[in-house]
């Protein structure tokens, strides 16, 4: 094996980079595909401060859907609602705001998923509901009972994620205190739903997010398990990757383009030490094709990374709850060696 002068460089540089709190970050990854941390992005405005980013969606002119808290502390209290606007539109080239809004509508925002008619689903885990919104904020849908945490067709208890599927049909990752995939038709109708509590094939220890891939299989990121399990339409088991770390999988995206799928974890060492974040994209089956984020002893600062997406140009969009920020990595693709 040669190790060029170039691969030498970049290394250094990441290293060096990532002393720096907010410096730009680039890593060497083991093929032409390389991702870097834009600087100074987003640029928002003193009134569109962000609370904890919980999730994130790209609609289809590219733009970037934040749910965050905005400045909320804490979500047990179903009767209080955020006042601020908890719904961001981003350009994701300039980092600006387009659009804000979602005020006084949510409690404790979690999920959030843009299908395909750039229709915005969230989930909320202090109302214990899911909400279906028009691109212009107009309500379409809501599915369960406000502040009424249950396990029948018509409640959910603290729902993480919603997945639309080419149908319309959808599935709803419930969540905390349930551990079920639910699925929907398109009108909102209970079809079935698979899972239960636990850590055997299709059980679950908080299904945290839900994706969908090219051939209708469901993805879901089994969070306190530290793996992602694959199910067809129906909810039977079909594979499943378990993370070596050990991280809990907070987040996973399927990006039909390349056929990838991505993920991000989340790592305490001996239920103590916090050890951050790792983006991480598979090959079809599961297999790893790169891992980057938390590395070695990290010297930068430790991200807790609560979602993932990405746009048609493969730049990474990530939710860091730690910091109160979404961060974006630009896709860069290198010069063979
Ligand atoms: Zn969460």
């Amino acid at each position: 094996m040669t190790i060029s002068l170039k691969n030498i460089l970049s290394i250094f540089c990441f290293m060096a980079c990532t002393l720096f709190y907010g410096q730009e970050m680039t890593q060497r990854l083991t093929n032409n595909d390389n991702y870097r941390l834009v600087a100074d992005w987003p640029r928002l405005s003193s009134d569109s401060t962000m609370g904890q980013p919980s999730g994130l969606g790209v609609d289809s002119q590219q733009n970037l859907i934040i749910f965050h808290r905005a400045g909320a502390t804490s979500g047990s209290d179903p009767s209080i609602l955020i006042s601020r606007n908890t719904i961001l539109k981003l350009d994701t080239k300039t980092g600006r705001v387009l659009n804000a809004w979602g005020s006084n509508l949510f409690c404790w925002p979690h999920g959030l998923n843009v299908d395909r008619d750039d229709n915005i689903w969230v989930t909320d885990v202090g109302l214990h509901q899911v909400f279906k919104f028009a691109p212009n904020g107009t309500l379409l849908m809501k599915l369960g009972i406000a502040g009424e945490p249950g396990s029948d067709s018509s409640h959910f208890n603290q729902p993480t994620d919603v997945a639309v599927a080419m149908d319309g049909s959808f599935y709803v990752a419930d969540g905390y205190g349930n551990s079920r995939i639910v699925k929907f038709s398109a009108s909102g109708k209970f079809l079935f739903q698979w899972g239960r509590k636990g850590n055997g094939r299709g059980q679950f220890q908080i299904p945290h997010s839900v994706d969908i891939d090219g051939d209708g299989n469901v993805i879901v990121a089994d969070r306190e398990n530290a793996r992602v399990q694959k199910f067809d339409t129906k909810g039977n088991f079909l594979e499943e990757w378990r993370n070596p770390s050990g991280g809990a999988v907070y987040a996973i995206k399927v990006v039909f383009a390349n056929h990838s799928l991505f993920a991000v974890d989340y790592l305490i060492k001996n239920d103590t030490l916090i050890s951050g974040s790792d983006i991480i994209q598979f090959r079809p089956g599961f297999h790893v094709q790169k891992q980057f984020g938390r590395i070695g002893s990290y010297d930068g600062p430790v991200c807790r990374y609560h979602d993932i997406e990405l746009d048609n140009d493969q730049n990474i969009y990530v939710a860091d709850l730690l910091h109160n920020r979404v961060q974006k990595f630009q896709h860069i693709t290198l010069d063979p060696d």
